[in-house]
């Protein structure tokens, strides 16, 4: 199969997903921060998570990382593809619905609420179930070992590192309130986990 398919398919999915994020971070800019916690792992973590955005632009622009191709099936493709719609529906819908309390790293907002509405009624991190589905699709749909797994791997770790110390900043800051919202929610797949 062509892989000019694969490629507008990425670079159409990496439009959309700067597009959702781009009026909440420009919002985010006028808002105050009352706490940080941007300590050196999250820099890490947000370095490769740049990298993993930055990865398959290369492979669609240059041949640096041909080497790396792979054949490209069509059930993989159509299934990838599934994947990348339902994460970039599911990351504007957590935007949508974490608002004003958004914020790339950890961070106590300014007029800081805890938002356990919409999507976030049914898990607590939908932005990262998000991030991961998109990662599971860019795998399946660009046929490259580095470009095509840079996002999966960036962001199973940047989940797995990240949602502790972002549960224990939130319930320092709303207490009794998170542990409710813990007690009545699972953290990434609903029901299970
Ligand atoms: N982990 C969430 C949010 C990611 S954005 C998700 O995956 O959907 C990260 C910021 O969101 C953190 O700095 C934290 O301050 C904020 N946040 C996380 N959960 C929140 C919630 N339920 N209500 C309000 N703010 C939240």
């Amino acid at each position: 199969m062509n892989l000019w398919v694969a490629k507008a398919i990425i670079l159409l999915a990496s439009i959309v997903l700067v597009a959702i994020r781009a009026p909440h971070g420009q919002r985010r800019r006028g808002i105050s921060t009352v706490r940080s916690r941007k300590g050196k792992l999250e820099i890490v973590l947000l370095m490769m998570a740049w990298l993993a955005f930055f990865l398959p632009l290369i492979w669609i622009a240059t041949p640096l990382l041909a080497s790396a191709d792979y054949a490209l099936r069509p059930v993989p493709l159509l299934a990838g593809t599934v994947c990348l719609a339902l994460g970039l529906w599911l990351f504007h819908r957590s935007h949508a619905d974490l608002g004003a309390n958004w914020s790339l790293t950890l961070e106590v907002l300014e007029k800081h609420r805890l938002v356990s509405q919409g999507v976030y009624r049914r898990v607590r991190h939908p932005m990262y179930t998000a991030l991961l589905l998109y990662s599971v699709g860019q795998a399946l749909v660009l046929p490259n070992y580095v470009a095509g797994l840079s996002s999966g791997v960036a962001m199973a770790l940047l989940v797995a590192l990240r949602i502790g110390p972002e549960e224990r900043m939130m319930l320092e800051e709303f207490g009794k309130d998170y542990q409710e919202y813990i007690a009545a929610t699972k953290r990434l797949v609903p029901g299970v986990w």
